[in-house]
């Protein structure tokens, strides 16, 4: 494979190391990806807000309080605080992650950690950010549950099933053109499928109608380097996606 000069800064900004193969060691030569030294590893029932207001026609404010105020599940009694969402309410781009880690539910903000970082140099390399200003440079961060589950564990179908109204919500509410599902649990909750990441990307599935782009998991990425240049892959068809659709 033959990467440009953009593309190979991209690759280091994400922690891909390049190198040229000996026999290719010519003019003509492709540099190729190799992963980084290795870092240390780090039912479907809607959440309603009350009878009267359900969560589908909350606006932000009301929904971050529902939020804030949710005991659906069990995770609310281990949880320090909701991790909510973070980001341009218009970006472009949705990013959906799995659940707050040790980190998040400390600061009340989603990918703050080793992942985090990860997540931050990824999308820096496409000239995305997580900050307040221009939506089409914009990412809006949201999990597929809003607390803690104690001591990192997976979600449980039953947390998921409570917590998807408030991401569907979240959804309707920035109108994303493109959505990346980072993981296992953001694919089960948001296509539906239990189909393994590795099967589900490299292609464009809807989701509400928005282009949605499956990648690994950034946690999943920090112990399978080898992994990152599939992850850089699925962040070029992203942009490519929403370049063809002239957005
Ligand atoms: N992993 C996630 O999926 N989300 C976070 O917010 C942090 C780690």
């Amino acid at each position: 494979m033959r990467w440009s000069e953009r593309q190979i800064a991209m690759l280091r900004e994400i922690g891909v190391r390049l190198w040229v193969q000996p026999e290719q060691a010519t003019a003509s030569a492709a540099p190729v990806a190799v992963a980084d030294e290795p870092v240390a590893p780090p039912s479907r029932v809607a959440a309603t807000a009350s009878a009267a207001s359900p969560v589908s026609a909350l606006d932000w404010p009301a929904l971050r309080d529902a939020v804030v105020a949710c005991t659906a599940c069990k995770l609310c009694e281990s949880r320090r605080q909701t991790v909510f969402g973070v980001g341009n309410t218009r970006a472009h781009w949705m990013i959906v992650g799995e659940a707050p880690g040790e980190q998040e539910d400390r600061l009340g903000e989603p990918f703050v950690g080793k992942s985090g970082q990860l997540l931050d140099n990824m999308l820096r390399a496409v000239a995305l950010t997580r900050g307040e200003a221009d939506p089409a440079h914009q990412v809006y961060i949201a999990n597929t549950l809003k607390c803690r589950p104690p001591g990192n564990r997976n979600p449980l179908p039953d947390e998921l099933a409570k917590c998807e109204g408030f991401l569907i919500r979240q959804v309707q509410l920035v109108q994303p053109k493109i959505i990346l599902a980072m993981g296992a649990f953001a694919v089960q909750s948001l296509l539906r499928s239990t189909e393994p990441v590795g099967k589900l990307r490299g292609r464009v599935h809807r989701y509400q109608g928005v282009p949605l782009i499956v990648t690994y998991h950034p946690a999943y990425l920090l112990r399978n380097l080898v992994d990152k240049a599939k992850a850089w892959d699925d962040l070029c068809l992203a942009v490519e996606t929403l370049q063809q659709a002239g957005r």
